[in-house]
């Protein structure tokens, strides 16, 4: 089963996810993957350099968005498909849903056109479930503030709250058209357990 973890900034997915994953492990051993995009692989890792690079400050909104969708792909052929094949649980931080919400929506190239854009790199690959911690941005912001989370808190210097705000509505808008996909998570407070149960 191929199973995605999405959510704005200061959600606390990397958090859940940690706490989730230290739960399966000695349940499920070397049947689960855990990976991340952009990355999980070297060709993937290396295109995560170029978008991330902060000296890279002239990036345009479309190049961004074809730089994630290509890294996506090859993490996608590479890792997730081989790990799905061998029959394993796969938990991903991020897919094609957060270029929806942060390309999409945020740089407001349009949320279908970088939906059509990755159907061409992922050939229509979807998860199973995706499980979406929803956040006010606000509190989202404070508490990348609060716990200083490094790569988030570099981010907050260069984007706005109007673009953080755009991206949760493009969130809430792709929840709303995937109700059998999307698993909506008061990120506020969650239930650890319910999780574990829903996994496996
Ligand atoms: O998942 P995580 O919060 O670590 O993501 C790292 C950063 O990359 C986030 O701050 C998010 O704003 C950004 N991102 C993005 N577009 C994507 C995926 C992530 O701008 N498609
Ligand atoms: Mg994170």
């Amino acid at each position: 089963k191929f199973i995605t973890f999405e959510g704005p900034d200061g959600a606390g997915k990397t958090t859940v996810m940690n706490n989730v994953v230290s739960q399966l492990v000695p349940l499920l051993g070397d049947r689960l993957l855990v990976t991340r995009e952009p990355g999980g692989n070297n060709i993937s890792e290396q295109i995560r350099t170029v978008i991330l690079d902060k000296k890279n400050t002239d990036m345009d909104p479309r190049t961004e968005a074809l730089l994630y969708s290509a890294s996506r792909r090859q993490h996608l052929v590479k890792t997730i498909i081989p790990a799905l094949e061998a029959g394993k649980l796969v938990l991903c931080d991020r897919f094609v849903d957060s270029s929806v919400a942060y390309q999409g929506a945020g740089r407001e190239i349009g949320m279908n056109e970088v939906y059509q854009m990755n159907q061409f790199a992922t050939e229509h690959v979807l998860p199973y479930k995706t499980l979406y911690f929803d956040i006010p941005v606000t509190v989202g912001l404070e508490r990348i503030a609060k716990y200083r989370d490094k790569d988030a808190v570099d981010r907050l210097d260069v984007e706005t709250q109007a673009f953080h705000e755009r991206v949760h509505k493009g969130y809430l808008e792709i929840a709303r058209n995937n109700p059998n996909r999307f698993i909506m998570i008061d990120a506020r407070g969650q239930s650890m357990k319910l999780l574990v149960k829903l996994l496996i």
